[in-house]
């Protein structure tokens, strides 16, 4: 293996995100973005570290055209697709169920698997594997590693991961609490180990990943025991468009009462609802303008949005017993000082609490935001998905190469 090179990819179904990262180093070579694939107005941000960021406009009719207009734009930068500094291209996929524990290379049994996981990711899983496919076509001798979302909460014990329904039916159609965003909080709850000073095996941290959509996790000594989102990426907290949490009845009276079909309870539950269905707002910084401002609206998402954080706070302490830390990340959790300062408010008595000063410096580090005698720790950690995935896949890659994988 001599390429120390890997490019990580996030295909959606209309969107393709990508970074070219330098895993001797961590450097990050380029970034871009290929936006509205099949749409109108198609256009692509490619931002290389040695230079100015390019945008595209022009028909991108789909995933092939998209990735080859990635591959061109980092051509042009000298970081193309054919260098033999490349080693491996991640791939972001969003549901790995039970069986993929590990990021792992792709073959075709791999993506048979992903395919057969499409009932439970019908939005997810097939852009995801449209994404491997198109990269495979483009460099077929490298190898592709698919990195899970669910990966990290397979660790979850049974009485966490089961939801409290007939076993026989759950069991027939795979239904069973599985969680996501774990890239993010495998990267998160290893971060603020490391900004304690601290093994990851001797912490236990709670991890905030609030962006558009949000979720929480439990991670005791490095493994998680518990998360938020479920079968699908609807349960647990109340995030930009989804509601999180509801009573499953809900939807029966809506189709009952409301007359309404299940796929527009589906568009209601994950596209109408939480920030957006309460108050016409999903972006954080509005809805903070708004409450500033005396909107009502406004004031009670907020409301209803920190009760739940807390709601999980509190549930994730019980879970774990002893917590050494709190960590906020993501969009929301990274930049968001009055969400922070809300979600723990009132928790002294759990040994938690905000310095005001501290949770008001902005900064792009991982920092802590607690009183220097806390009891437990409060931290921002910033995210890197796409460095944890670089990293996995490099780590792979360098394995699997001694036993002649490519
Ligand atoms: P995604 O889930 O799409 O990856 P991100 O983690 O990027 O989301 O988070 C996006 C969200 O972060 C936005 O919708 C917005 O609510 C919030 N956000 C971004 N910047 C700020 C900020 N400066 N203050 C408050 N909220 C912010």
């Amino acid at each position: 293996m001599s390429g120390s090179r890997v490019l990580v990819l996030n295909s959606g179904s209309s969107s393709v995100k990508y970074q070219l990262l330098d895993m001797r180093d961590g450097g990050r070579l380029a970034v871009g973005l290929v936006e509205r694939i099949g749409e109108s107005g198609s256009r692509l941000k490619h931002s290389p570290a040695d230079g100015e960021s390019r945008e595209r406009n022009g028909s991108v009719p789909d995933h092939d055209a998209a990735l080859k207009a990635m591959a061109a734009e980092l051509d042009r930068d000298g970081l193309g697709l054919g260098s033999p500094e490349l080693a491996a291209i991640g791939h972001r996929v969003v549901h790995g169920g039970l069986r993929f524990t590990e990021p792992t290379v792709v073959d075709d049994a791999v993506l048979a698997e992903i395919e057969r996981l499409i009932p439970v990711a019908p939005l997810h899983n097939p852009a995801n594997l449209t994404g491997i496919r198109t990269a495979q076509a483009l460099r077929p001798d490298l190898p592709q590693v698919a990195v899970f979302d669910t990966a990290f909460h397979t660790t979850m014990p049974e009485s966490a991961a089961r939801y409290a329904i007939d076993v026989e039916t759950a069991d027939a159609h795979r239904v069973r609490r599985y969680g996501f965003h774990g890239t993010s909080h495998a990267y998160v709850s290893r971060e603020t180990a490391r900004l304690l000073g601290r093994a990851p095996e001797d912490v236990n941290v709670i991890v905030l990943h609030l962006g558009n959509g949000a979720s929480a996790s439990a991670v005791r000594g490095g493994r998680c025991v518990d998360t938020s989102m479920g079968l699908t990426p609807l349960e647990g907290l109340v995030m930009g468009t989804r509601s999180g949490d509801t009573d499953p009845a809900v939807i029966f009276h809506l189709m009952r009462v409301g007359g309404m079909s299940a796929d527009e309870i589906d568009t209601l539950l994950n596209k109408r609802s939480g920030l957006i269905g309460l108050c016409g707002d999903n972006d954080m910084r509005e809805i903070r303008r708004r409450v500033d401002a005396g909107d009502e609206r406004a004031g009670l998402a907020f409301d209803i949005y920190i009760h739940r954080l807390k709601k999980y706070i509190g549930a994730y302490y019980a879970v774990l017993g002893r917590v050494d830390a709190v960590a906020f990340t993501a969009g929301v959790g990274e930049n968001s000082a009055p969400v922070r300062e809300a979600a723990v408010a009132g928790l002294e008595g759990l040994g938690l609490a905000v310095d005001g000063g501290l949770n008001a410096v902005r900064g792009d580090g991982a920092r802590l935001i607690s009183p220097a005698d806390a009891r437990v720790a409060v931290a921002v950690v910033p995210t890197d998905e796409e460095m944890e995935i670089a990293a996995q896949t490099y780590a792979l890659v360098n394995d699997s190469g001694n036993q002649n994988l490519t």
